[in-house]
């Protein structure tokens, strides 16, 4: 991918854990490579279609002395965020925050973090068997969109299923949609679960009847087996309702377990 790269940037600003680095402040140096979308036409050599890198280096300032973060790996991630909120040509933004005067008594030439964060895809799941169950979908796709660091991609049309699991309930309405997000997988399920309790959803029953029930599907390529989190979600390769939406949005998806495009999933369970 291409790059435009801004190159130990000097900052005065006051991010670190002592009283006197706030109060104070010190010098920073910022580098940062700001990776381009490659369908970004930047053979037509005008600034629109890039990313002006006197006005990311005023921004990375502004930024910088806007904040005061105890850590510099705080301040770097969100730094990395705040560029891809700002700048919708950016895909992926690789930040190195250096503190050369960092006040640890000892004779060091610099401590520095380097990290990079981009806009990743995942596919979300939802389902509802209570009340308005349309108005409860779409509700939650609004509010999936209000959210800046996440960008709605594609969703797929709603269709009727029998419960699952729990099979004395009414029937759900469920749909699924394909995103791009800065947050991380953690991040998101959390997000996630906010607009589930906005719904009014009360957890009374595992697999009970739910306004509102948000899965974490796919997000890029990830397998994670942690204690709140499992990816790909780890019962979708036996749910039709899931495999249906999911394929119509995102057919080349390919399932990181199986190495198979989710179609072909949706295609083995039909068989
Ligand atoms: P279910 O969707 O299986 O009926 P819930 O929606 O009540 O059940 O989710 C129960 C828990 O599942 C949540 O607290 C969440 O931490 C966990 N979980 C693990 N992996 C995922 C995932 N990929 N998507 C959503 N929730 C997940
Ligand atoms: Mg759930």
């Amino acid at each position: 991918m291409d790059y435009v790269e801004i190159k130990e940037l000097i900052v005065f600003a006051h991010h670190g854990v002592f009283k006197q680095e706030k109060e104070l402040g010190q010098k920073f140096v910022v580098s940062a490579r700001l990776y381009l979308d490659t369908e970004a036409d930047v053979i037509k050599d005008d600034v629109d279609s890039s990313v002006h890198y006197g006005e990311a280096a005023m921004e990375i300032t502004r930024f910088l002395q806007a904040e005061s973060y105890n850590l510099i790996e705080t301040a770097a991630g969100r730094l990395a965020e705040h560029l891809l909120l700002t700048y919708s040509l950016l895909r992926k933004v690789q930040i190195r925050l250096a503190k050369p005067w960092a006040p640890v008594g000892l004779p060091l030439n610099e401590v520095a973090i380097e990290l990079s964060r981009s806009w990743q895809p995942a596919v979300v799941a939802l389902g509802s068997n209570m009340g308005d169950r349309r108005g409860h979908i779409e509700t939650a796709l609004r509010a999936l969109d209000r959210n800046k660091s996440i960008r709605l991609l594609t969703s797929s049309e709603l269709i009727e299923s029998s419960p699952y699991g729990v099979t004395d309930q009414e029937d759900f309405l469920n749909g699924a949609v394909y995103i791009e997000t800065v947050l991380s997988p953690h991040s998101l399920l959390k997000y996630m679960q906010v607009v589930e309790n906005d719904s009014g959803r009360v957890r009374t029953r595992h697999w009970g009847p739910r306004t509102l029930d948000l899965d974490l599907i796919y997000y890029s390529d990830l397998i994670i087996h942690s204690e709140d989190l499992t990816l790909p979600h780890p019962e979708m390769q036996k749910r039709d309702f899931v495999l249906g939406p999911v394929c119509e949005i995102a057919p080349n998806y390919v399932d990181p377990r199986y190495g198979v495009p989710v179609c072909e999933l949706l295609a083995r369970l039909e068989k």
